[in-house]
């Protein structure tokens, strides 16, 4: 069959074979499938779709196109989390250690941060010495000793991926649901863990913008996982604003450090989400019989700062200085030139944020990357003081800014009172969870 019949085929809205999947898939890394097919096999995919089988056999040939990590030789159940990426987003640095410190087996491997939503990778390299480029052996090692790693990605997972995202993203077929669960499970699986608990945000924040998107796509990479041997489950979860008050990395860190210090609690968002991704990891490593008792675990590790001492101790074996992974430390790592608060300008209620905007801010003062080779500047940002809901009168502080860089200041600014809107009345609270995909 010529692979023009195979573009045709799916154009028709047929279901491909395994071995049509493959072909497409390793044709088009090998080189003998030229861009223009396969930029017409993937508009052909996002207008007829894809089944959750066949999604799953695309997810298995791009896994297969390069390394697979081998965690083998770790003890118990190996667990990862994931989030399709959201603002303020600081989920990993708490939920890794404080499972661990549960006795959990967390060996994480974190994208840096693109485009608005902030990278683990990045939050940990604002920690002065810290090296998240580990070999495989360190890696492993970190794990044993700690219970817990997170490092960057390194080595050749999915290259089949990196190279149909690099069409995608200029053809317009990014906006597709299979080729976008098996672009993340792809990579995801590659990396040889055996449970993995998926965050998929739902919002204007987030790249899946309402409900029933985020659903379908979780309940996609939930079935991939199934269907490839793996333990997933997936939390739905709100992004129309952002998760904590921290936008940029040392803030982020040590808003972290603060919920693993027990000085963010019950009831704020943040926590909440990370209470729930713990639980059920503690689930998958069989670590709590149920969540109730799970979440009791995880608060006791918050308790008796045994979470803490995890990310401290992982900092320490990634190279960095651990010193600064206290409430008393951490605010020199936050240390820009300029911080400032932003004053309500009339008296209301926040009635939305616009997580996006407020994230794209922060980027333009240095927080995210707006290109790949863009230096991150570690110190700046913004932490929230207001949310959705909260009265105001003028000149109450809206959030706090770090600052170094002032280039785009107005800008920045600008963009920050556009996203805090500011009305008579509230609009309708959204939930902060959705729903959770089995
Ligand atoms: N994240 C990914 O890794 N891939 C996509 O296609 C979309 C989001
Ligand atoms: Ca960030």
């Amino acid at each position: 069959m010529r692979f023009v019949d195979i573009i045709e085929k799916k154009a028709r809205g047929e279901v491909l074979s395994k071995a049509e999947i493959e072909r497409t898939v390793n044709g088009f890394v090998a080189g003998e499938i030229p861009d223009y097919q396969m930029s017409a096999m993937l508009m052909a995919i996002r207008m007829s779709g894809m089944t959750a089988e066949e999604t799953s056999d695309l997810t298995l040939a791009m896994m297969e196109s390069g390394d697979m990590a081998d965690l083998s030789d770790l003890p118990g159940v190996k667990l990862d989390k994931h989030s399709t990426g959201g603002v303020g987003d600081t989920t990993t640095l708490v939920v890794a250690p404080l499972v661990a410190a549960c006795g959990g087996t967390i060996a994480k491997m974190s994208g840096r941060g693109l485009g608005h939503a902030g990278g683990t990778v990045d939050k940990l390299a604002s920690i002065p010495g810290v090296n998240t480029e580990q070999s495989p052996e360190h890696f492993k090692e970190i794990v044993r000793k700690n219970g817990v790693a997170v490092i960057g990605q390194s080595g050749n997972f999915a290259p089949a991926d990196k190279k149909i995202y690099a069409l995608r993203d200029v053809t317009a077929t990014v906006e597709s649901i299979p080729l976008i669960a098996s672009s993340i499970m792809s990579k995801k699986l590659a990396s040889g863990t055996d449970a993995i608990v998926l965050d998929v945000k739902a919002g204007h924040g987030a790249f899946m913008k309402n409900v029933e998107d985020a659903t379908t796509l979780a309940e996609y990479m939930v079935q991939i996982g199934k269907n490839l041997g793996r333990k997933v489950c997936a939390v739905i979860t709100d992004m129309n604003r952002p998760l904590g008050n921290a936008i940029g990395n040392a803030l982020e860190v040590r808003e972290a450090i603060e919920v693993l210090s027990g000085k963010i609690g019950a009831g704020d968002p943040l926590y909440e989400v990370c209470m729930l991704l713990g639980e059920k990891l503690l689930l998958f490593g069989g670590l709590a019989k149920d969540e109730k008792q799970a979440r009791k675990k995880l608060e006791e590790a918050i308790k008796n700062r045994t979470g803490l001492e995890k990310l401290k101790n992982m900092i320490h074996m990634l190279g960095g200085e651990d010193d600064y992974i206290s409430l008393e430390r951490i605010d020199e790592l936050c240390n820009a030139r300029r911080v400032f608060d932003l004053q309500a300008e009339e008296d209301g209620v926040v009635a939305s944020l616009n997580a996006y905007d407020i994230s794209l801010a922060t980027v333009l003062l240095g927080a995210g990357r707006a290109q790949k080779e863009d230096e991150i500047d570690p110190a700046v940002g913004l932490v929230m003081k207001v949310r959705c809901g909260d009265a105001v009168k003028k000149g109450d502080p809206l959030c706090t800014l770090y600052v170094n860089d002032e280039k785009n200041l107005k800008e920045a600014v600008d963009m920050i009172r556009a996203s805090i809107h500011i009305a008579d009345s509230a609009e309708a609270e959204y939930p902060l969870i959705y729903g959770v995909v089995e």
